[in-house]
């Protein structure tokens, strides 16, 4: 049988349908995929109270023929809210976030944890429409509860603004036609040997594969060779490089933050998604030979205290003397420091001298005044940091990114484990040490040159 999930995987790719039955085990996750699934859950679950006071149908861990028949008998009892209503129908099963009666009239919502409707949520809409007609029940529309990008949180939650709805009919209709003729042949291929599929765009979009290591394992050893790294002498364009260099002020300030950007505003004056930036850590230098001295600052994970008053505070005090001020890709830090001047405006005299003293030490890279092989064609921190200090590594800390550095902190408001706690906030103190540690070496590598 398939499912929404299936038919979705089957038509982006029918050797990842096919692996997904036969070689599940093959199956790889990353961490911010997993973190992107927790996410989900806990969003379809919060959403529910936009349509409230429904009946769940999935009562097992897995949607079948048992939430199937409760769908059944909810719909007859005349039950207007049904939790993951499910349908079974040519060979496909189906089950809706919620399907709610409004006036008489069905209506299909597919709960998204995103600020938009994307081209890829269409399908996921018409396969379940397609089954749910397909059993009998009339929709007047279809389409996906997704976060209203312009909702600012004040106070409590009002779950009927953080939500938008997008109906997508007219879409699902035209594809009607097209899964009808589809669902055999994917049933097909089931049941058929591995499709001889090779690697392409459709490994990373609409989303990245989660078969991508067994099929990179795959690969010819000759295309394996050309993806190995190189290390090679670095091509640097003298001039400007000395030219970056050399405006530059004493003294230097070089900033990191990371940041939670949680689906659900936790806090006043936030939106959906907006980063919240809950950590700095700045290495300060007042003169060309000081040795740097280090300030940082992780805010409390306590529900009830927005992270980013106390990093505003101590971030204006440590900065207070910079003339410059590095950062790594400035879209960042700066759009965070925008979004703080527009939340906290009472700080927006001492944030826009922060803004205004902000440099790019992404340039020289990305300009390729300065590169190696070993950076593979990237400016990123952790391709360019290998390649200009070695001996500098991500690799011996248990947070070795942002991403996790996010993740680790957004979890840490759902812990009572003080041990735990006391361990993730040192692994993110001493990786965010590491960004700025990181960028003081590679600014005293372009100053050599
Ligand atoms: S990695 Fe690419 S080719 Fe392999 S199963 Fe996934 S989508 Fe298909």
């Amino acid at each position: 049988m398939l499912s929404k999930s299936r038919y979705v995987r089957g038509m982006n790719c029918k050797k990842s349908l096919w692996l997904y039955k036969h070689k599940k085990e093959e199956q790889k996750f990353s961490e911010a995929t997993m973190a992107i699934f927790k996410h989900g859950t806990d969003v379809g679950e919060f959403a529910q109270q936009y349509c409230p006071n429904g009946k769940m149908a999935v009562l097992e861990d897995y949607p079948g023929y048992a939430s199937a028949e409760r769908t059944k008998k909810f719909i007859e009892q005349g039950v207007e809210t049904i939790y993951e209503a499910t349908f079974i129908y040519d060979n496909t099963l189906v089950a809706v976030d919620i399907l709610h009666k409004e006036k008489g009239k069905w209506k299909l919502y597919e709960v998204k944890s995103t600020n938009s409707t994307k081209e890829a949520h269409i399908l996921d809409v018409a396969i379940q429409y397609y089954v749910v007609t397909g059993c009998g029940v009339e929709l007047e529309d279809a389409g996906v509860l997704h976060f209203n990008r312009e909702y600012v949180r004040r106070g409590e939650l009002e779950v009927e603004k953080l939500f938008k709805f997008t109906g997508l009919k007219e879409k699902v209709l035209t594809l009607q036609n097209e899964i009808k003729e589809n669902i055999p042949l994917l049933l097909k291929t089931l049941q058929g040997e591995e499709p001889a599929i090779e690697m392409g765009l459709h490994c990373e979009k609409p989303y990245t594969c989660d078969f991508t290591d067994y099929c990179r394992q795959l690969l010819p050893e000759e295309i394996k060779e050309e993806i190995r790294i190189l290390s090679s002498e670095p091509e640097i364009a003298e001039y400007e490089v000395r030219d970056y260099v050399s405006i530059i002020k004493y003294p230097i300030g070089f900033l990191d933050f990371e940041t939670i950007n949680p689906g659900i505003p936790m806090f006043d004056e936030s939106r959906p998604y907006q980063k919240i930036p809950f950590q700095y850590s700045i290495h300060f230098m007042n003169s060309e030979n000081d040795e740097p001295k280090h300030y940082q600052y992780l805010a409390p994970s306590c529900p009830n205290t927005d992270p980013r008053i106390g990093l505003i505070e101590n971030m204006i005090k440590d900065l207070e003397n910079s003339k410059t001020i590095f950062v790594y890709n400035i879209a960042f830090e700066k759009g965070c420091i925008n979004d703080l001047i527009r939340d906290f405006p009472q700080y927006e005299y001492d944030l826009t001298v922060i803004k205004e003293k902000l440099v790019d030490l992404i340039i020289p890279f990305r300009r390729k005044y300065y590169r190696t092989e070993t950076m593979q064609g990237s400016s990123s921190l952790k391709k360019v940091l290998p390649a200009l200090c070695p001996e500098l590594s991500y690799s011996e800390l248990d947070i070795g990114d942002g991403l996790t550095a996010g993740n680790e902190f957004f979890g840490l408001y759902f812990c009572d484990k003080e041990e735990i706690k006391k361990k993730t906030r040192e692994d993110l103190l001493k990786y965010c040490h590491l960004d700025t540690l990181a960028m003081v070496r590679i600014f005293e590598v372009l100053k050599q040159v």
